[in-house]
């Protein structure tokens, strides 16, 4: 199993169902219309991406995951398989509106650019209108040959019975607790908080350490104006950094790595947005490309390492140390 397709939707407590569709996969009994249902939080989404990725790869691994290295697979993961159509509310909270169902059944019948045919993805599939859902049944009853289906659902009962009978239904299970708590954790995400009721739907628990997310980055941003103004110690940052989500951290250090470089690669008044952003290019022009593209550097090596044994803590430190230590040497000379 590649990195990649582990990585981007395979989780623990799927298995049970990944189980029997590798086996449909490989017998190429996969019906036309698939409904994933389960509870909020479990991942439906996840599995419901692997099994569309399995079905549009031409070079399948043995369990049934699709490679996530062929032309199919990188089309499918830049976002520009020919071959997708998805269904979704023009709004979001809004219904499916019968036109768009049309025009998704429409698509489904174009000519697929891959022999593998034709996928439709239709999600929050309760959020079909009554007439949207009758449309669908032609389409449903009669697809197009080698087309697939996905309708994607928290609320199975909420659907047409009409519906759910010409679909095979998938149902997700919930976590074990002791397993969406380790696969939390090795997301990065402290779940020792939650109580085993919220570790059966790890997706759910995530996105409520997401919805905090934005005052994370506020601080962060804050610690980063700080540092570049020599009024915070580096040794304090990172210890309070290394107590939170790694990953999370990098990715917004990396996103500020790109702004701090650009604006101290550039004389003119940028336009980043926000506040913080702004004040950050300041600093960085003022400071200069000789100072931050260096540490750029290390940011994308540093970064790097969020995946490895290394010690989080110490990585963190001595890239906030080397930050200060160059601020500083300019500040001398
Ligand atoms: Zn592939």
């Amino acid at each position: 199993m590649t990195a990649r397709a582990a990585s981007n939707t395979e989780l623990p407590w799927h298995e049970s169902v990944w189980t029997p569709i590798s086996r449909a996969l490989a017998q190429q009994s996969v019906a036309h219309g698939i409904l994933v249902c389960g509870a909020t939080g479990v991942g439906k989404r996840r599995f419901a991406e692997r099994l569309m990725a399995a079905l549009l790869c031409i070079e399948r691994q043995d369990n049934g995951d699709a490679c996530g290295e062929c032309a199919r697979c990188r089309q499918r993961l830049a976002g520009t398989h020919p071959d997708i159509s998805r269904l979704r509310p023009e709004e979001a909270g809004r219904q499916i509106k019968v036109d768009q169902v049309r025009a998704f059944g429409h698509s489904l019948h174009l000519t697929p650019q891959y022999d593998t045919g034709r996928l439709g993805w239709i999600e929050p599939a309760e959020q079909l209108s009554p007439s949207a859902a009758n449309s669908l049944l032609k389409t449903l009853e009669e697809p197009p040959g080698g087309c697939h289906i996905i309708l994607i659902t928290d609320r199975v009962s909420a659907l047409m019975a009409t519906i759910r009978s010409r679909c095979q239904l998938w149902r997700v299970p919930s976590a074990e607790p002791a397993s969406g708590r380790a696969w939390l954790m090795s997301q990065g995400v402290d779940a020792s908080v939650g109580d085993d009721d919220l570790m059966r739907t790890p997706l759910a628990f995530l996105s409520r350490i997401e919805v905090g997310y934005d005052e994370l980055v506020a601080d962060w941003d804050r610690d980063l104006i700080r540092l570049l103004e020599v009024k915070a110690n580096p040794v304090t940052v990172a210890e309070r950094v290394a107590k939170q989500p790694p990953t999370l951290w990098a990715d917004w250090l990396y996103r500020r790595a790109q702004t701090l470089l650009q604006a101290s690669l550039t004389l003119a008044d940028a336009a980043p947005t926000g506040d913080h952003q702004a004040a950050l290019a300041a600093a960085a022009r003022r400071l200069g490309a000789g100072v931050i593209e260096p540490w750029c550097r290390g940011v994308v090596r540093a970064t790097r390492l969020q995946q490895t044994n290394a010690d989080w803590r110490l990585v963190v430190e001595s890239l906030l140390i080397d930050l200060s230590q160059r601020i500083a040497s300019t500040a001398n000379r």
